[in-house]
């Protein structure tokens, strides 16, 4: 018997975590596999920042900091959106806390009641429509395709509203497709929003700095909508910190004031340790951002190569974050050694375990027909995954 709740019986466990955790257990008992399921920097924090974290340990930031995080991290955050993004921010709109994924759920939780509607435009992240699931609301999926670029019309935008939609979720660089709105594309987007005043809107710019195109834009940016945008955005991506779990929101100051009180209630303030290594982050030098970009960059340029010369994948050029998404369904329906491909989750098995290569099923993204690599690995990992790739599936008949 279990006694587990109804709601998280409910919820799916991250697909993404899990083909890591996968991938892990393989590598633990001796075999050489290439994770390309997580996604993840696989770079090093910068030294600048390990130092400012030593030193708040030296200096006793060792106390609960304030519920959204220490004055001095937002008002750090509020310069950086003011410099890098245009917005003005007050430090009370800023809310800090364990990572992106804490600060998309928080807001999640506070404008969702049972039975409201959240658009979310697909391929999308795995954890959105849980998060959903978690506040009891229905995640309304707008799917797109490769040939779209994976990128939601304004018409298809429009059609999706309804008296019940609270909320609509944008991840712009996107995971897992790479996509960005354009600044027109976005604007487009935002002129059908200014029509629903209650719609609030979720922006995730967590991979603002992996962008291949130029300069980063926000919906945040168009005067019809900026009331009541979210900004959700964090140091993992950008800094490579994936682990010290530090992301924020910046909001209306109603939901900022209403994410603090759910985590006052829940979690407190995020980790004393990682806000000041945050700090020295957003204070400090831009380089270390600007060489791990271009470095992806490069990547992306290999991994597209490789894999547009994989038979049966259909490839696009993404323009930023650091996954690529290929179509996959030309395999369905192929076998080998009596193991029949039905769906993406199952080609994913297949070379994971044939092949030695850990990806994600596009199932997890509502992109059944798609696989996610996360190139945010050194070339020669690449190069060498996607020799494996194409000589597994080589087989499938
Ligand atoms: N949003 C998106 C689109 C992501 O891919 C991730 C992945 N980590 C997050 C949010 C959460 O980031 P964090 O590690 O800061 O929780
Ligand atoms: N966001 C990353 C990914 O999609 C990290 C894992 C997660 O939090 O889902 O792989």
């Amino acid at each position: 018997m279990s006694q587990i709740s109804a709601r998280i019986a409910s919820l799916a466990e991250s697909e993404t975590l899990a083909m890591s955790q996968k991938s892990n257990e393989l590598k633990a008992r001796g075999i050489d596999v290439i994770n390309l399921s997580v996604g993840e920097p696989d770079f090093f924090t910068s030294g600048h920042i390990k130092a400012a974290a030593r030193q708040a340990i030296d200096d006793n930031y060792s106390f609960y900091s304030p519920v959204p995080g220490y004055l001095s991290l937002r008002q750090a955050i509020c310069k950086k959106l003011e410099t890098e993004n245009g917005l003005e921010f007050s430090p009370d709109q800023i809310v800090c806390s364990n990572g992106a994924k804490q600060s998309v759920c928080n807001a999640v939780l506070c404008v969702v009641d049972p039975g409201d509607e959240v658009i979310i435009p697909a391929p999308c992240w795995v954890s959105y429509m849980e998060m959903v699931k978690l506040a009891e609301g229905k995640s309304v999926i707008v799917r797109t395709g490769i040939e779209q670029n994976f990128k939601m019309t304004p018409a298809r935008l429009e059609a999706a509203i309804t008296p019940k939609t609270k909320a609509i979720i944008l991840c712009s660089p996107s995971n897992p497709t790479g996509s960005i709105y354009s600044q027109p594309e976005l604007k487009a987007l935002a002129d059908v929003l200014a029509g629903y005043p209650d719609i609030v809107i979720l922006s995730d710019e967590i991979y603002e700095h992996i962008n291949y195109t130029g300069k980063h834009e926000s919906i945040a940016r168009f005067e019809n909508v900026r009331d009541r945008v979210v900004i959700i955005n964090g140091v993992s991506k950008a800094y490579a910190m994936t682990g010290w779990r530090l992301g924020w929101l910046a909001a209306p100051k109603w939901l900022a004031a209403a994410c603090t009180k759910l985590q006052s209630q829940y979690s407190s303030g995020p980790s004393s340790i990682a806000q000041k290594a945050a700090e020295a982050a957003y204070q400090g030098d831009r380089q270390c951002v600007e060489d791990m970009r271009l470095a992806f960059q490069r990547r992306r340029d290999l991994i597209v190569e490789l894999v547009s010369a994989i038979a049966g994948f259909k490839v696009n050029k993404p323009e930023g974050a650091f996954y690529l998404f290929p179509e996959c369904s030309y395999y369905f329906g192929k076998s080998y050694n009596g193991k029949t491909i039905h769906t993406s989750a199952d080609l994913a098995m297949f070379l994971l375990e044939e092949g030695h290569v850990a990806c994600v099923g596009g199932l997890a993204f509502e992109a059944p027909e798609y696989l996610r690599f996360s190139y945010a690995t050194s070339d020669e990992n690449i190069i060498e995954a996607m020799r494996r790739v194409k000589e597994t599936l080589a087989v499938l008949k």
